[in-house]
């Protein structure tokens, strides 16, 4: 009989590297609504996930301002390393101290302090005095930027007391979700702040205006909550002596899981640092990575990791592939690991190189339970970093961790490149537009997801690796012309709006 598309083990076993584009799944058959397709999934052995996206460790992709928008989303971020222990600690915290995906860091005074400059309202617009000056103290009232702007001169460098209003009525409990912050706002008609208060300590203030933004975005659901009612989040650590401090910071912090941030896992120092947090901390899943192959991955199963993080050079910014001459398509790398790792009950998540729905689709039909993004999250308003304008583009800084600019502040960890006499990149800055809100466009992109699993006639996670590995369903390589035939052609000018 005619051969129509072949299965993923022959197509993945001829010696070829491929990447998501070079694939296309065949379709199957429908007989589900788009809506019922279930894309809950597991980040590691024991945290589950509902939705399969995870942000990067990345200086210009995860602070606590990005994995608090990721967790409301159902997925998880995963803040970077390239920071104090300290600071990359206060980051879990923060993220795990609110219900609602946002973030202001507001300066905090107490009454006899002065406000110095405009500079005291750069993180929110308005600043909170407390009793003592700190945030672990009672809320007595607060100043807006607009209103300092509008006093005199002399009056600017007068005591706060003389001219903030006084309210210890805006305090809401720390773990107020959307709908609970927008119905104060409706019953308190003549306010337009809250704090949010935990344990005593004012964690940060959400305005009116913060919630009526979010409200016109597509709406949450639960997210991703722990057993304490927070979102979950996690960090990125590495696999020195100092990084032993460093995630007994973290887990003080409540981290949920630690990724052990390497472009190559497969190391001595992964496989101890693996043991010792096994060791350390039963409660606490850890991510080992990064890897490709089926040999890696069984090292650091061996060794006892609850997920993998797959991915060398597939990167928007990565430069590893030409540098070092090491690495995969992702496509394949994904299958390949996933082949192996689902046989230990190991989740996938796979790392790099997604830059539509499309490549999502693709990661976790080939045995991925999530993507992690970096490029596709960077120029989000959630993403660390200010905006700037490039010929006439509103963009963000993007920059790869392996780049010289990121090593000069730590990350070259991740590239055995700190204790090297001569530094080489393996990565690139650059800059990406401005995307607006993950809050805007994650759910679209889930939804174009959901799509694709329709198509495929696979309503969850599960069903797609189990029609895969069955060879029901039917891949093919995409020739060059075939792959110019997928994309929008011979068309003198288009508009290409996604939602
Ligand atoms: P993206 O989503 O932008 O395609 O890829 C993000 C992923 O690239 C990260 O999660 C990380 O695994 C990898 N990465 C980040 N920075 C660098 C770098 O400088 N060099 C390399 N080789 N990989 C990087």
């Amino acid at each position: 009989m005619e051969e129509d598309g072949f299965a993923a083990t022959k197509l993945f076993n001829q010696g070829y590297s491929y990447t998501y584009d070079d694939v296309i799944f065949l379709p199957h058959y429908i007989d589900f609504a788009t809506d019922d397709v279930s894309l809950a999934t597991r980040l590691t052995r024991r945290l589950p996930l509902l939705s399969p996206v995870v942000s990067s460790p990345m200086d210009t992709v995860t602070e606590a301002g990005m994995a608090a928008a990721m967790a409301s989303l159902g997925g998880l971020g995963i803040i970077h390393s390239n920071l104090p222990p300290q600071v990359q600690a206060s980051m879990v915290r923060s993220v795990k101290s609110r219900r609602v995906p946002l973030l202001s860091s507001p300066t905090f005074k107490s009454s006899e302090h002065r406000i110095d400059s405009l500079d005291d309202f750069d993180s929110s617009p308005y600043v909170l005095v407390t009793q003592s000056g700190s945030p672990s103290s009672k809320l007595i009232g607060y100043v807006s930027r607009s209103e300092w702007l509008q006093l005199d001169g002399d009056k600017k460098d007068a005591r706060i007391d003389t001219y903030m209003t006084s309210s210890n009525e805006l305090v809401v409990p720390w773990n107020y979700s959307l709908a609970q912050m927008d119905n104060y706002f409706k019953e308190k008609k003549d306010m337009d702040l809250a704090a949010l208060v935990k344990e005593e300590e004012v964690v940060d203030l959400v305005t009116r205006e913060d919630v009526d933004r979010l409200k016109e975005y597509p709406r949450l659901g639960v997210g991703t909550v722990g057993p304490d009612g927070g979102w979950r989040v996690g960090a990125a650590m590495g696999t020195r002596l100092e990084d032993k401090e460093r995630l007994e910071l973290l887990v003080k912090a409540g981290v949920d899981v630690v990724v052990l941030d390497s472009s190559q896992g497969n190391s001595i120092y992964q496989i101890e640092m693996i043991k010792y947090v096994k060791g350390m901390y039963k409660e606490l899943d850890v991510v080992g990575g990064n890897v490709v192959t089926a040999a890696q991955a069984e090292n650091l199963i061996r060794a006892g990791v609850d997920g993998l993080r797959v991915g060398m050079g597939s990167g928007s910014i990565c430069t590893t592939q030409e540098v070092c001459a090491v690495g995969r398509g992702q496509a394949t790398a994904v299958y390949k690991v996933a082949s192996i790792a689902s046989q230990h009950g190991v989740p996938i998540i796979a790392d790099g190189g997604i830059s539509f729905s499309g490549h999502i689709v693709k990661a976790l039909v080939l045995g991925a339970s999530t993507v992690m993004m970096g490029g596709f999250l960077a120029g989000s308003t959630e993403a660390p970093g200010a905006y700037e304008y490039q010929n006439g583009c509103r963009i963000k800084k993007y920059r790869g961790m392996g780049s010289l600019e990121a090593m000069t502040k730590g990350s070259d960890a991740r590239y055995l490149g700190d204790t090297a006499k001569l530094k080489i990149a393996q990565g690139v800055v650059g800059a990406v537009a401005d995307k607006g809100s993950v809050l805007n466009f994650v759910p679209y992109t889930l939804q174009a997801v959901k799509q694709g699993f329709q198509d495929l006639g696979a309503s969850s996670l599960q069903s797609a690796h189990d029609l895969l590995r069955s060879g029901i369903l039917r891949v093919e390589v995409r020739s060059g012309a075939a792959q110019v035939e997928g994309g929008v052609h011979g068309l003198v000018s288009y508009v290409k709006k996604s939602f």
